[in-house]
């Protein structure tokens, strides 16, 4: 039986900030980090799992991933995955810590670091990717696994167990769909803000080349270079491929509306975070006042406990779930039943790092055990990164194909680790840039 002993954490930091990959109206200069957690068990097998920040501040991610992981030490993995509900519970619970909450934050991140580290083991320990794992969970196991407090004015566990029991006898068809076709992706590789004219058209040229369904662009911070950049995109790309974009949270909510409402002949897939995370009201007016443009957020919704206010008032058509942002896997699992019973689309965020590696488990899973297949669930993907982990995320013709090796997807080459462990791998050591 297999015991979890021991924790260690790394700060690894990416030096993403010198290209300006990743930067938007918000974000002007990331460095792509993990604040990376490894349970270490009895066994050959670890539970590898980390939150993606953007540079300062990983060390207090840090910190409160090593004050969490504490609470599983001991454990052995067939106990922890029966009371895996509770462990949820629990680590949301801590009578003290709580109060850096609740549900929330730096604490709520860290919460999912460790169960995302579990549900690593858990899957490694069977030897099958966490997609399969979840997707062979019986819907009365997946439901336990779910801390339904707070949302169960939106959905009880009985309508959950509805919901998984619709697709119980399509999951085998489910399955094989997706391990020939996989799921449909999008990227925003070639729409980050601080690009050229000429670099954003070429990323935009090879994205269609790629065979990507819908392409995001970074917008926000001034309406002439979005008109201009929408205009050289359109020209490019045509009246009718889809295009969706992304502000980041700059506007406030009257800004956001009457800005979207001035790009509307760019026929937008989508307008992605138009204003502050928190602001459920604020996307339900935007919602109503830019019709028909979608408005579509999540990447930073805390908790479910928003993502349930947001479906209620009917402020997004799109739901974007981020593998790091709320506590783990089981909330994600909340998240997705949630917007299945509203009927509203899963578009899951991702980028940074590890990101496309970690939620396209939940996608595949959603789209096997959940929603199944369909033509609304497009999954993000960048181009950065990806060769840091043990599996990368394999794309084919556009879409995101199922990962083949156990585990949850976080797990990263231990000589990544090393060079850019922050401040002493090699690559800050020698004091290149900071
Ligand atoms: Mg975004």
């Amino acid at each position: 039986m297999t015991k979890i002993c021991s924790s260690e954490s790394f700060d690894v930091r990416f030096p993403t900030s010198t290209m300006l990959d990743g930067s938007d109206a918000m974000n002007a200069d990331p460095d792509y980090s993990a604040a990376y957690l490894r349970l270490k068990t009895d066994s050959t097998i670890s539970g590898d799992s980390l939150v993606f920040t953007i540079g300062r501040g990983n060390e207090l991610q840090i910190a409160a991933i090593n004050i969490l992981a504490q609470k599983v030490i001991g454990l052995n993995l067939d106990d922890a995955l029966t009371n895996i509900g509770s462990i949820a519970k629990e680590l949301s619970s801590d009578s003290q810590l709580r109060w850096l909450g609740p549900d929330k934050g730096v604490f709520h991140m860290a919460a999912g670091a460790v169960l995302n580290a579990l549900w690593d083991l858990f899957s490694k320990e069977k030897n099958l990717p966490l997609w399969k794992f979840l997707s062979d969970m019986s819907p009365e196991q997946t439901v336990e696994a779910i801390d339904f407090r707070y949302i169960s004015d939106a959905m009880t566990p009985v309508q959950a167990l509805e919901i998984l029991n619709r697709q119980t006898e399509n999951k085998s068809k489910n399955e094989a769909f997706l391990l020939s076709n996989g799921v449909s992706a999008y990227t925003t590789t070639p729409g980050w803000l601080g690009y050229s004219d000429e670099k954003m058209l070429a990323l935009t040229q090879n994205a269609l080349d790629d065979g990507f369904s819908l392409i995001k662009y970074k917008c926000g911070k001034s309406l002439v270079d979005d008109r201009r950049r929408l205009s050289k995109i359109r020209e490019l790309v045509g009246p009718d491929f889809p295009i969706a974009i992304d502000a980041n949270q700059v506007w406030d909510v009257d800004l956001a509306i009457s800005w979207v409402n001035s790009l509307r002949e760019f026929n937008l897939r989508w307008i992605e975070e138009p204003t502050h995370p928190d602001d459920v009201l604020g996307h339900a007016r935007i919602a109503r006042e830019v019709s028909p443009t979608p408005v579509a957020t999540g990447e930073m919704a805390s908790s479910r406990i928003i993502f349930k206010q947001l479906l209620q008032s009917k402020a997004i058509s799109v739901m974007q779930i981020d593998a790091s942002r709320v506590a783990g896997v089981n909330e994600n699992l909340a998240n997705v039943l949630m917007a299945a019973k509203f009927n509203v689309p899963v578009c899951p965020h991702a980028g940074g790092v590890g990101l496309c590696e970690m939620v396209q488990h939940i996608a595949m899973w959603d789209s096997v055990a959940v929603s199944g297949p369909h033509q609304e669930r497009v999954v993000e993907y960048v181009d950065h990164l990806h060769e840091h982990f043990v599996e990368p995320v394999r794309m084919s013709a556009g879409r995101y194909m199922p990962p083949q090796l156990p585990g949850a997807g976080a797990h990263m080459h231990q000589s990544s680790i090393d060079e850019f462990l922050f401040p002493s791998g090699e690559y800050w050591k020698n004091g290149v840039n900071k």
